[in-house]
């Protein structure tokens, strides 16, 4: 049975779903202001890691990860540059799309966009204001913090720092400013062409009321998991319950699991720090990105993870002997005690769960796994192990596999067919229907999931063109 660390109660609990089989994840997506950071990518790797050990464990899962395509960082910089802002923001979409599957990121079932999803944001603003929860100033809205009494639970905050009344324009705060946030931002003459009519006057969402909206709309006013960094706790995921329980009077989230940051000397790694390396920095090779996987899915989601090329290069190691002792398996042949090593292989795999469902303890779950890979190395080394056993062990390390996605071929060495795979050239073709309808959203839907497949899809006048990215 998995337990989970719970942000809410700040304990581990037994995780159940709210329906029986299937699980549903929320995950906050990127801000596409700018190329994602390999300290990012922890918070991706989370989710993945959560989703593929849920589906291991026989749940059926359903996964939606927004992209924030509208916030001030992103205003200020096409304020820069003079691109528009669906060029701009579809240019870094596309980088992290390619930056996933180079992870061996599954796919989101959904990857919602925060601009194609204005009339449902303005709804929901509806609801709060029709509940008094939210009041209009100046042609912008704010979220009326005193109304909500749980207001500060979920951050622990200290309801004494809070400062009713007063509203706070930025989407990003600390704790030192806990105030009125806003939900929708007054159209200013710097935010250019950005803009969007309301019944409160022309303008644009807040960044907190994306998430509870498009969670909502794809996964139902209650869900199961919620997954993001610890960054987010405060104000972004406080905001998100007060908007969502503020306006359903329902529990919003069963399960939030926060991952700690990826540090560089000690700093957190961050864009306005200007301390990050994106995934090509260090990803010289297939295996260099591979080993970052490698490293981020073996060290456990709830400790602050010091990224260090001495890291990186321990991983490379880690799973060249674990590639190795695969093909070495996979040409094993011969007699030998095919009992003993079916044994020790399923002792190894329970080991395995019992670790990953303590909070998904991965340092103990691989620790497991290499117990059984020296055993077995020793053994190959004496000739002691026939094909019978060699079967046994590699088959735990295919299930172990399934959950740590560590043993894939990144992108450059896969051999990339002419034709698309049967199931990605039905979505193409989907894609092709929904423009068609003019279905915009629809057709942006399945691009997003094609380009999480590795496909680049651009229109051209005859039609389309597809290609690998
Ligand atoms: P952003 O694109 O800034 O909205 O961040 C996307 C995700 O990355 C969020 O879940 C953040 O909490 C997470 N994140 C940002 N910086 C780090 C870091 N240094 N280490 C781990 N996760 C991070
Ligand atoms: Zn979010």
């Amino acid at each position: 049975m998995l337990r989970l660390y719970n942000t809410a109660s700040r304990e581990k609990e037994e995780f159940s779903p709210l329906e029986l089989g299937r699980v549903r994840i929320y995950s906050c997506g990127p801000t596409v202001h700018d190329y994602a950071h390999i300290g990012n990518f922890r918070a991706f790797l989370l989710a993945d890691l959560i989703k593929r050990y849920l589906r291991f464990s026989g749940f059926e899962v359903v996964h939606v990860m927004n992209i924030t395509d509208i916030d001030d960082k992103i205003l200020r910089r096409i304020g820069a540059g003079g691109k528009s802002l669906g060029e701009f923001t579809e240019h870094y979409s596309q980088i992290f799309f390619q930056d996933l599957h180079l992870l061996n990121i599954l796919p989101a079932d959904v990857y919602p966009r925060a601009t194609a999803h204005i009339p449902e944001m303005v709804a929901l603003i509806g609801r709060l204001l029709e509940q008094g929860l939210a009041y209009q100033r100046e042609g912008s809205v704010y979220y009326s913090i005193s109304r909500f009494p749980a207001y500060g639970r979920f951050a622990r905050l200290d309801p004494s720092g809070m400062k009713e009344g007063i509203s706070v324009d930025r989407d990003e705060y600390g704790k030192d400013d806990v105030r009125d946030f806003a939900l929708w931002k007054a159209w200013v003459e710097s935010d250019g062409e950005v803009g969007w009519a309301a019944p409160f006057g022309k303008g644009r969402p807040g960044w907190h009321l994306e998430c509870s909206c498009m969670s909502m709309k794809y996964l139902g006013e209650s869900f199961d998991i919620h997954t993001g960094g610890v960054d987010l706790i405060f104000p972004h995921h406080q905001n998100e319950i007060a908007q969502s329980e503020g306006a359903t009077g329902k529990p919003f989230v069963r399960y939030w699991v926060h991952n700690e940051f990826v540090n560089i000397n000690a700093e957190k790694m961050s864009k306005s720090q200007g301390n990050f390396y994106r995934l090509k920095d260090i990803g010289k090779t297939a295996e260099d990105i591979r080993a970052y996987r490698y490293l981020v899915v073996t060290s456990h989601h709830r400790t602050v993870l010091n990224f260090t090329l001495e890291a990186l290069e321990s991983s490379k190691a880690a799973l060249r002997r674990l590639t190795q002792l695969r093909q070495r398996l996979q040409q094993a042949h011969g007699e030998g005690e095919a009992g003993l090593w079916k044994a020790l292989a399923a002792a190894a795999l329970a080991e395995f769960c019992a670790h990953m469902d303590d909070d998904l303890n991965t340092p103990r779950a691989i620790a497991a796994v290499f117990g059984l890979v020296n055993q077995t190395e020793r053994a190959l080394n004496q000739g002691h192990l026939g094909r019978e056993g060699a079967g046994a062990v590699l088959e735990c390390l295919e299930r172990v596999d399934q959950v740590l996605g560590i043993f894939y071929e990144v992108v450059e060495e896969v051999a990339r067919p002419a034709e698309l795979p049967p199931e990605l050239a039905l979505l193409l073709r989907q894609r092709q229907e929904a423009r068609q309808a003019r279905d915009w959203k629809r057709s942006d839907e399945l691009r997003d999931q094609l380009a999480g497949a590795g496909v680049v899809v651009k229109d051209t006048k005859e039609g389309y063109e597809w290609s690998w990215a």
